[in-house]
């Protein structure tokens, strides 16, 4: 299996160099030149198996021969065994058509987990097999932070610099990341929003002397492992609820557009998916992209739902490529009028590609607020508000089909908005009950390249 960049002008990978790089040199993220595709009988087989089998099927043909089965199974085995439910990703109902699949009963408490816990595990093979050593820088609004600190501390070949944007991040997610107590493991709070962050990941990755001296590696949402081991769960569930015999639809809470391009490559892969519903919060760049044909950022303003405040949708560049027909030029193009320009106006037959294959939809900060209230009322579940979001989009694209709404997070992660709703503060669970009383080590910084290149290159082990 090989990789080709979306821009068109960096080298065809093989799966693991894909892994190991991240973003492509040519400032491009890296796609599978096809898809493999599962027949009706081979998904009717995965009814009713572990997780862990279900991910091996569903990855290894993606893989290729990077690692062997029994390497394969092995790692996957020791990604999930951690989780905190049998199921790994069990799947509840909330209404005669309305499914919750619950993505939080990994160590950090978020769906993140599910590619993070296996990236570190394939990453850490993969570098004991050649000796080489890597340094993961890695923009985090939350979630992935965390995720990829408990996925890589103490790993012998890697160092961890994870960037969060100061303030903007909820204080369970800041403790997750500043309590790691490993000497590989950096978290940096720096001055300025999830896109400074992201930005600043960027300028690093574009500078290819700087690159190759620390042996730069990026495990942001643009990984193509990341989003392969995100593929799985919609198999899983949709298997679970009937597929293939029925379809599926899913609503997704999307900030970087990583999870739901997941499901779309289940769908290209055979899934039989309805509707792929793309839920957003008050940043709503991707509803307003697709209701508009335009896709023009504003400023970002802060959220109940942070791990979405978000307005420039990396994962994005993935889908486009595909809706202009793998034509690099033209992704390029695009891209440079987001960076240059705001935004940029889709083709016709790109805006028609979307539409075709993406409903969206979004929920103020009431709506969020309102939907953790209304869930719990008539369910009794108690969403994070990030599920919230995805379950108030949800409730307007019911038809047919089961729908499965995605839950990203554990309530207990987001406290304040939960209290907000509903009056109750959801307690941690108990693997993380001290969380408060572990001492905090971070690093605070401005919003500088050239300090932060400084501190990279002084902290890593080499
Ligand atoms: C990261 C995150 C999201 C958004 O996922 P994307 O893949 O970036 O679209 C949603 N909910 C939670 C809790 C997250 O951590």
């Amino acid at each position: 299996m090989r990789y080709i960049s979306t821009r068109g002008r960096a080298p065809a990978l093989g799966f693991e160099e894909t892994m190991l790089t991240g973003l492509a040199r040519d400032g491009g993220l890296y796609v599978p030149e096809e898809v493999p595709q599962f027949s009706e009988s081979e998904i009717a087989a995965l009814a009713g198996q572990p997780y862990e089998e279900v991910a091996l099927r569903v990855i290894s043909p993606f893989v290729g021969d990077a690692f062997t089965k029994g390497e394969l199974i092995r790692l996957i085995a020791a990604a999930y065994g951690e989780f905190a439910h049998a199921a790994r990703a069990p799947v509840k109902q909330l209404g005669p058509k309305h499914f919750l699949l619950e993505l939080f009963h990994g160590p950090t408490l978020a769906f993140k987990d599910f590619a993070m816990q296996l990236i570190g595990q394939l990453m850490q093979a993969s570098l004991a097999r050649s000796g080489k050593r890597i340094t993961i820088v890695g923009a985090t609004s939350g979630d992935t932070g965390s995720a990829a600190i408990e996925a890589f501390k103490g790993l012998a070949n890697v160092d961890v610099f994870i960037l969060f944007p100061e303030g903007r991040v909820s204080e369970v997610q800041r403790r997750q990341m500043t309590t790691a107590g490993a000497d590989n493991v950096h978290a940096i709070a720096l001055e300025g929003d999830f896109d400074t962050c992201q930005g600043r990941l960027k300028d690093l990755f574009n500078d290819h002397a700087f690159r190759d001296e620390v042996g730069l590696a990026g495990v942001n949402s643009i990984n193509w492992a990341r989003v392969l081991a995100q593929v799985v769960y919609y198999f899983t569930s949709a298997t679970t609820l009937g597929a293939p015999h029925r379809a599926v639809d899913f609503t997704v809470p999307t900030g970087n557009f990583g999870d739901i391009f997941a499901g779309h490559i289940a769908r290209r892969m055979g899934l039989p998916v309805g509707k792929l519903v793309i839920a957003t919060n008050q940043n709503d760049i991707l509803h307003r992209t697709l209701a508009t044909g335009e896709q023009r950022r504003e400023g970002v303003v802060p959220s109940h739902s942070p791990s979405m405040d978000i307005q420039v949708s990396s994962n994005f560049e993935r889908v486009l490529f595909e809706a202009y027909d793998g034509d690099g030029t033209a992704v390029t193009a695009a891209m440079e009028g987001l960076a240059n320009e705001g935004g940029y106006a889709l083709g016709q037959g790109a805006w028609g590609f979307l539409k075709e294959r993406f409903a969206s939809g979004r929920a103020s900060e009431d709506e969020t607020l309102q939907a953790i209230f209304r869930a719990q009322l008539l369910t009794g579940e108690v969403l994070c508000p990030h599920s919230a979001v995805a379950y108030h989009v949800a409730e307007d694209h019911l038809g047919r089909n089961p729908m499965i709404t995605l839950a990203t997070a554990h309530p207990a992660k987001f406290p304040d908005a939960v209290e907000k709703a509903i009056g109750l503060r959801p307690p941690l669970p108990s693997q993380m009950a001290d969380l408060y009383d572990r001492p905090e080590t971070v690093t605070p910084m401005a919003d500088d390249l050239g300090t932060l290149k400084a501190f990279i290159r002084e902290r890593r082990r080499s």
